[in-house]
């Protein structure tokens, strides 16, 4: 059995997230949603006194299925105090900052000190490049994926700027895409070539909105967060490519992807 006080539950629309504390340590766990019943059976299990506190989508019907007693959290509220307390960690927490949660939908929130708001948010986030990457792969495991992705070259199915001009001078970055997917069936493309395309598209999307959202907020200090990047390198390597050309100041946020259940713990 665990010494367990406190444990903060995030469950959203693909995963839960766990952290609990034992003996002045955290401990960070994650479970597909489609393990929730056998992972709420074993916390139960292990950790019988435990108080819990929940957050995320999700988190009524499991109060209802298996913690009646829980304090609930809303979920921007744990996302932000969560974020708060891993940037403390961090050591370098700016006063003003946009942070930006990639999860399975993608959300914007403008942080000052302790006070918060959600500015936007987009249907385009890590349950689009599951899903479209299982339509156009016939794969649907996360890493594998990101692998693919990762091989892949986006040339072959995005129409650059450069494609359209046919080598003549282009009046922005010839680079730049010029139109998601739009090649079509013109070259021969690869599940990996397709995966690196889908990832594009979602970076792209996102940087688009986060340089709207920083002008109109007049900040650009931009801190991601969320399970998609977990162990994303091409992801992250898409949005790192951005941040020089548009002047943004980004930082993926350690233990990102647990803000929401720690903001929940530190409820308790
Ligand atoms: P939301 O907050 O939008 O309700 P969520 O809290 O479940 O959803 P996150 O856990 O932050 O969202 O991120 C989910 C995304 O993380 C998935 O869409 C996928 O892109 C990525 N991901 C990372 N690891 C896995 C995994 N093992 N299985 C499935 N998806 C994963
Ligand atoms: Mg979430």
């Amino acid at each position: 059995m665990l010494s367990v006080q406190k444990v903060g539950i995030d469950a959203g629309g693909t995963l839960i997230k766990l952290v609990y504390e034992e003996n002045g340590v955290f401990h960070y766990k994650t479970y597909h949603i489609s393990q929730l019943e056998s992972a709420m059976e074993w916390l139960k299990l292990m950790a019988p006194s435990a108080k819990v506190a929940l957050t995320g989508g999700k988190a009524v019907f499991l109060s209802k299925q298996f913690f009646n007693d829980a304090v609930q959290v809303p979920e921007f509220d744990a996302a932000c105090n969560g974020a708060r307390y891993f940037l403390d960690m961090d050591g370098n927490k700016p006063d003003v900052c946009l942070l930006v949660n990639i999860g399975t939908g993608t959300s914007w929130f403008y942080l000052q000190g302790e006070k918060q708001e959600r500015i936007l948010g987009s249907g385009i986030g890590g349950g689009t490049f599951m899903g479209l990457g299982e339509l156009l792969t016939n794969e649907k495991d996360y890493t594998h994926l990101v692998q693919l992705a990762q091989k892949g070259n986006k040339a072959k199915v995005d129409l650059t700027v450069k494609d359209i001009y046919m080598g003549e001078d282009t009046p922005v970055d010839g680079n730049l895409t010029a139109s998601n997917f739009a090649k079509g069936k013109k070259d021969e493309q690869s599940n990996e070539d397709l995966m690196a395309a889908v990832t594009n598209m979602v970076a792209e999307t996102i940087v688009l909105l986060t340089l709207q959202a920083a002008a109109i907020h007049q900040t650009n200090e931009v801190v991601y967060m969320g399970s998609t990047f977990s162990g994303n390198i091409p992801l992250k390597n898409v949005l790192e490519s951005y941040k020089g050309m548009l002047g943004l100041n980004t930082r993926f946020l350690k233990h990102g992807e647990f803000s929401g259940a720690m903001g929940a713990l530190l409820a308790i």
